[in-house]
């Protein structure tokens, strides 16, 4: 139900941004992938989804501008680049907080601000943020990350609000922990680190918050992207779904 839809998904060289780019192309929309990583790798996945790929870097305002400029008129917007660190806040590194600040938010502003005047004179868009169960509640030593993605949220509500009447849509998706090969990766060293078998490493550490008891797959994270696309979605704007096997209930 995509077909001759342009979408554009940041930070779709792995993970979440993958799945959502997957499950688009799925549906016939045709995507502009965004993201670092191998160049053989990368290529073999423009191959795999018909996409092309910008490795502009997201942080630099220039580089947003080129590649919004590239990709041309979008219909569809992900904004799911972002990244994490973690450390208490009086230690935290004044440039990690910026880069974070950077990517994980005002990112978001520039590209959304860039595609908004495409979106409303077609009287169709689609603007999909991957936030963070972390844009609801917080955990500790995560501060810039918690505040980009709170902000995030904020930012969301705010220009559903100025679309409205324009047949644009803006929401928030918020996953708990997602099955991605980072997280996987985690796991032997916790093992090791906590003296913990790897059942009680997802149990009682990584999934401790999430009641399932069950990481949510990326594909589901792009489930839920398409069905933000459904015209039956039009009325679905400034929302913040949380797909998080039940953590921000608790
Ligand atoms: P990931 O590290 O697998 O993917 C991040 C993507 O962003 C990659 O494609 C990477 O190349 C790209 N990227 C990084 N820095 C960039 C930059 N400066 N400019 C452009 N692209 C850049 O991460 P993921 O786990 O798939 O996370 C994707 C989104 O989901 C993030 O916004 C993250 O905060 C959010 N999220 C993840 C989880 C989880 O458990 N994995 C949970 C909640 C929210």
């Amino acid at each position: 139900f995509l077909e001759g839809k342009r979408a554009l998904v940041t930070g779709s060289t792995s993970g979440i941004g993958l799945a959502i780019a997957r499950a688009l192309t799925a549906e016939g929309a045709k995507v502009v992938l965004n993201g670092f990583g191998d160049a053989d790798e990368i290529a073999g996945l423009c191959e795999e989804l018909g996409a092309t790929h910008s490795g502009a870097d997201l942080t630099d305002v220039t580089q947003v501008e080129a590649l919004m400029a590239e990709a041309g008129p979008v219909d569809i917007l992900v904004n799911n680049a972002g990244m994490q660190h973690v450390a208490p806040v009086e230690e935290f590194p004044v440039d990690r907080w910026d880069l974070i600040m950077a990517l994980n938010l005002t990112a978001v502003f520039h590209t959304s601000r860039l595609a908004v005047p495409g979106m409303k004179a077609k009287g169709w868009g689609r603007i999909i943020n991957t936030a963070s169960a972390h844009s609801k509640t917080a955990s500790p030593f995560k501060s810039a990350y918690n505040a980009a993605k709170h902000g995030l949220d904020g930012f969301t509500k705010t220009i559903a609000l100025e679309l409205a009447t324009h047949g644009v849509t803006a929401n928030c998706i918020s996953p708990g922990y997602v099955w991605t090969p980072l997280v996987e990766g985690q796991i032997p060293d916790t093992m090791k680190a906590r003296g913990l078998s790897r059942d009680e490493v997802i149990n009682d550490v990584l999934l401790a918050k999430q009641p399932t008891k069950k990481f949510v797959q990326p594909s589901e994270v792009g489930a839920l992207a398409v069905f933000l696309c459904r015209e039956e979605a039009g009325n679905v704007t400034g929302a913040n779904w949380s797909i998080d096997g039940g953590w921000t209930a608790g």
